[in-house]
């Protein structure tokens, strides 16, 4: 049994929390920062970047945030989340959280293409996952350590750098609950390697 968190400062939280829930999984809506503690793993929703970074600076989550990825526990972050994980983002000084060495651009599909739908192959998760892009970031680069696991053309909008999971669209608007569960066996597998003899 694994228990993942959903950050719920703002954003699609009951949409993931959906997708996520399972029986061999307890989903936690997190509101407060002792609430981290007890997590395996945590869920970045979508969102406003800029919003939730202020929310998370207003109720003291950055630290233990921070600290949450340094104790190598998985995130996985969509859209907004994504944003949050990067540590480069255009027209920026610095990244948020900074997890992910990639540079992402916000709202890169402009405004003719503010939400779209695509069906893309996700190494690892699979073919025809849709995707929904709402106002969607890109990942512009990544580091050497980065794997990219998704491309819409030429555009990288997924991506993994070890327990540190993105995707610029919103898999938790579909049935299609297989991304949720790539996360859920990443998280499994930390909880493993931490508590080997379990
Ligand atoms: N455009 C938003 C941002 O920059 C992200 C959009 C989303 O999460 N759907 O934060």
């Amino acid at each position: 049994m694994v228990k993942i968190g959903v950050l719920a400062l703002q954003g699609a939280v009951r949409e993931h929390v959906k997708c996520l829930e399972a029986p061999t999984t307890e989903v936690v809506v997190v509101k407060k920062v002792e609430q981290l503690g007890e997590l395996d793993g945590l869920v970045l929703p979508g969102g406003e970047s800029t919003t939730m970074r202020r929310l998370i600076d207003l109720y003291g989550f950055y630290e233990p945030l921070k600290q949450f990825a340094a104790e190598g526990k998985p995130m996985f972050g969509t859209c907004a989340g994504l944003i949050l994980m990067a540590d480069q983002i255009v027209d920026r000084d610095s990244g948020h959280l900074s997890v992910i060495n990639m540079k992402v651009q916000r709202n890169a599909f402009g405004r003719q293409r503010e939400s779209f739908e695509a069906d893309l192959h996700v190494t690892g998760v699979g073919e025809d996952i849709r995707a929904v892009f709402i106002r969607a970031p890109l990942i512009v680069e990544v580091g050497e350590d980065v794997e990219v696991l998704s491309k819409y053309g030429e555009e990288i909008v997924a991506a993994r750098q070890g327990r540190f999971l993105a995707c610029s669209f919103h898999p938790e608007l579909t049935d299609d609950h297989r991304f949720h569960q790539f996360f859920v066996s990443m998280v499994e597998e930390a909880k493993e390697e931490c508590e080997p003899s379990k």
